[in-house]
């Protein structure tokens, strides 16, 4: 997808001020019926400068298998561009050692790269988001809605887009999206349970996907 390089710079700079790194844009299929969005980039996705790529991407890429949707059609992407990070101390053989680990990203990161999903979604108008765990739901439909609690249902809403590039404030968008709310790939690595609910909620959306085309 053709990008403006000052949106791209506009969000590095947005961003500058928080501990983050790297920066992916998010890949796929410019024309895709299917949007797939993340939380943001770990470690691996950083390196490489491609979306779910890491462990996570090898569950993602279960959830493609699992709709009979190649990847390569769809559009995968994240709310934050740049893998939010802390520093944590632990220890190794007795060794104090400090690392990065990945952490949430805060309502201050989301808001300095929403121009960049904002635009991803105005270029590429998908017939379905699939909304990858709370922070991507939250991000475009607002409010506090957890995952555990209206995945595998679609939702037909606005969404939230930022109203300006000088005030971190939502303003709705005219057009109603469908939004398919999933468990983010990671959520097993924490909650092995969630596997077969994610299984079901998958089979629900090939069955609706199939629907929405005919
Ligand atoms: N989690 C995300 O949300 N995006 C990635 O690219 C990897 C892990």
């Amino acid at each position: 997808m053709e990008f403006p390089k000052e949106l791209i710079e506009l969000a590095k700079r947005r961003i500058e001020p928080y501990d983050v790194e790297g920066f992916v844009l998010g890949g796929g299929n410019p024309q895709a019926d299917l949007m797939m969005i993340g939380e943001a980039p770990g470690e691996n996705e950083v390196i490489e400068g491609k979306p779910f790529i890491g462990r996570a991407g090898k569950e993602l890429d279960g959830y493609f298998q699992a709709i009979g949707i190649p990847r390569e059609e769809a559009y995968v992407t994240s709310v934050v561009r740049s893998r939010p990070y802390k520093i944590v101390t632990t220890q190794k053989r007795g060794v104090p050692f400090t690392r990065k680990a990945n952490r949430k990203p805060n309502k201050l990161e989301v808001f300095a790269h929403a121009p960049i999903l904002d635009h991803q979604i105005e270029m590429i108008q998908p017939q379905i988001i699939v909304a990858l765990g709370g922070v991507a739901l939250q991000r475009l439909i607002g409010g506090s809605g957890k995952i555990s609690e209206c995945h595998g249902e679609p939702i037909i809403s606005s969404i939230q887009k930022l109203k300006s590039f000088e005030e971190n404030k939502w303003v709705w968008s005219e057009k109603e999206y469908v939004i398919f709310p999933m468990y983010h790939p990671a959520a097993v690595f924490y909650n092995p349970k969630v596997r077969s609910e994610i299984e079901a909620d998958l089979s629900k959306m090939k069955d609706y996907m199939e629907n929405f085309n005919r």
